[in-house]
């Protein structure tokens, strides 16, 4: 059973300027309306009034002086890994210290390549498929240059 069915969480954003979460009110809180109006909706930060991003609800701040952790949020947010899951199995494997970080990139760059390959070997190679081929390689060069700021 979800857990999330019974209850209400709300989402978990994140300021990187400040290293700050803050739980939002879903929007649905206030006009009643559906649960989904609030995932487009921009949230700013009450502290410095950037614009915060949804991380999820099994998301766990860092400590706010933990820098690096931070940065390896930041890095996990760009390259769309976020908290985000129904709550039954929770989001999956996230790492925890900058060892894990490296690991962690290194198998999204294997599972990334993966993908490519497949639509490199789809023939005949339909507008979807080159579609599909750039979108890969965008994402192998954002974890390989993730790979190198770390
Ligand atoms: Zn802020």
């Amino acid at each position: 059973m979800c857990r999330y069915a019974h209850h209400q969480y709300k989402p978990h954003y994140a300021c990187f300027q400040c290293r700050k979460t803050f739980k939002r009110q879903l929007l649905g809180d206030i006009t009643g309306n559906s649960k989904s109006a609030w995932q487009n909706y921009e949230a700013k930060c009450p502290q410095c009034g950037a614009f915060m991003v949804s991380m999820g609800m099994d998301f766990e701040a860092p400590p706010q002086n933990d820098l690096e952790k931070w940065k390896m949020m930041e890095g996990l947010y760009m390259l769309g890994e976020t908290f985000h899951s129904c709550g039954c199995g929770g989001p999956g494997y996230r790492p925890r210290d900058h060892k894990q970080y490296i690991a962690y990139l290194e198998k999204l760059a294997e599972q990334y390549t993966r993908q490519l390959d497949s639509y490199k070997n789809t023939i005949p190679k339909t507008e979807d498929i080159f579609k599909a081929i750039v979108h890969w390689e965008t994402r192998i060069m954002a974890v390989q240059a993730e790979m190198q700021k770390t």
